[in-house]
């Protein structure tokens, strides 16, 4: 599904250097390589405060911590996301409220979103699934509306570009209160084990959240409360600083790959290609198809069988995992759009390597599928 070992073998050389510094400093937590790290991400995004953390899922904890959420508060996210989204919502005693997404960008909307809103309703974690935007500007309106605060999960679509309906383009993940992101190795932005951010504008959520990822301390030794321990180490930040300056790149070939595929199966009718919004660049975490007709398991069957990788993101909506199924109150057949984008939907191989020869066998792999079944 993705290729490491190729896009590292083209920053090998740059890689030996920063790990070579990273040895010499003997600053292995913090220090020079993660600060360069930071100050790069903050320019690359025209944020004022990148706070580094240990993953993306402390990302979205520490975000919920930093803004006071309490036991009790309910959170809304999509029914059909990672469940790292909902976990630390969990974790923190708070209450995730689910909602259906969009049948075409399967993310989730304002519209979707305000009937869910209640007194208790604290924030929205809008999750830019696939690497495409959330509509932003409706769902920072509804949240400006009702007083609540709006957690970006960026994970997937670091890089993209929104524009609101004033011609303003903003990076995702740089317009709620919090935007988090991951850097786990299979990422558009990844290092090499794991690694997270948190994003924001605001000097004193940018200043809490520091706090609450270093132990709540305020200085050294002194805690004003409780936090975690979650830090970015100089290895990974030394791989990002090698590979931020190739994001764009990384992303546009993303791209490519996509219009390659959509090219052959917007022929396909049984596929549905990604839908591309105006208002979002896409790029491209996942290309993901939706196959009619109850196809998908058999055509991923055959691809696997020819040595192509096919990947089901996701095959469960969130409120039919264990883990969530206390915390369900909607109806027992669950979301309509949800449970059919989990029986119909399947991931192509999607990475900044894709070659012609590749994509060439990719598609003839699906192609062959839909010419024997027809
Ligand atoms: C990867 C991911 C996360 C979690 O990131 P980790 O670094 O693995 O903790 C959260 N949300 C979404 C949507 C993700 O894809």
């Amino acid at each position: 599904m993705v290729d490491l070992k190729s896009q590292y073998q083209h920053i090998k050389t740059a890689l030996e250097l920063e790990f070579q510094e990273v040895l010499e400093s003997c600053q292995f937590i913090g220090g020079p390589k993660v600060n360069a790290f930071k100050a790069s991400l903050e320019q690359y995004l025209g944020v004022k405060h990148v706070i580094p953390c240990a993953n993306g899922t402390d990302a979205l904890q520490i975000a919920m911590m930093a803004l006071g959420l309490k036991p009790g508060d309910e959170v809304i996210v999509p029914a059909f996301t990672y469940v790292a989204t909902a976990e630390v919502i969990g974790l923190l005693g708070l209450t995730p409220v689910m909602t259906d997404v969009d049948p075409h960008t399967f993310n989730i909307t304002a519209d979707l979103i305000e009937p869910h809103i209640t007194p208790r309703t604290k924030a929205i974690v809008p999750v830019h699934l696939f690497g495409q935007s959330a509509d932003m500007e409706a769902i920072l309106a509804l949240a400006a509306k009702h007083h609540l605060y709006v957690i970006e999960d960026n994970a997937q679509a670091i890089g993209a570009d929104y524009t609101f309906s004033d011609g303003t383009v903003q990076k995702t993940g740089t317009m709620g209160h919090f935007g988090c992101t991951s850097f786990f190795p299979s990422k558009n932005l990844g290092c090499y084990g794991d690694g997270g951010a948190l994003m924001t504008n605001d000097d004193n959520l940018a200043a809490q959240a520091r706090m609450i990822a270093n132990h709540g301390q305020s200085k050294q030794y002194y805690h004003d409360l409780i936090g975690v321990n979650s830090r970015l180490d100089a290895f990974q930040a030394a791989v990002l600083n090698v590979k931020l300056p190739h994001l764009d790149t990384y992303n546009a070939a993303r791209n490519q790959a996509a219009n390659y595929y959509d090219a052959v199966f917007s022929n396909i009718p049984q596929l549905t290609i990604p839908a591309r919004q105006p208002e979002s660049t896409h790029v491209f975490h996942q290309y993901t198809l939706q196959v009619a007709g109850g196809q998908r398991d058999n055509l991923k069957a055959y691809l696997q069988e020819k040595g192509i990788p096919a990947m089901i993101y996701y095959p469960v909506p969130l409120y039919r995992q264990q883990a969530f199924a206390a915390a369900w109150h909607g109806p027992a057949e669950g979301y309509p759009v949800t449970e059919a984008l989990c029986a119909s939907v399947v991931s192509l191989p999607m990475h900044s390597e894709l070659v012609e020869p590749i994509l060439k066998k990719i598609t003839d792999g699906v192609s062959g599928f839909f010419s024997g079944v027809l």
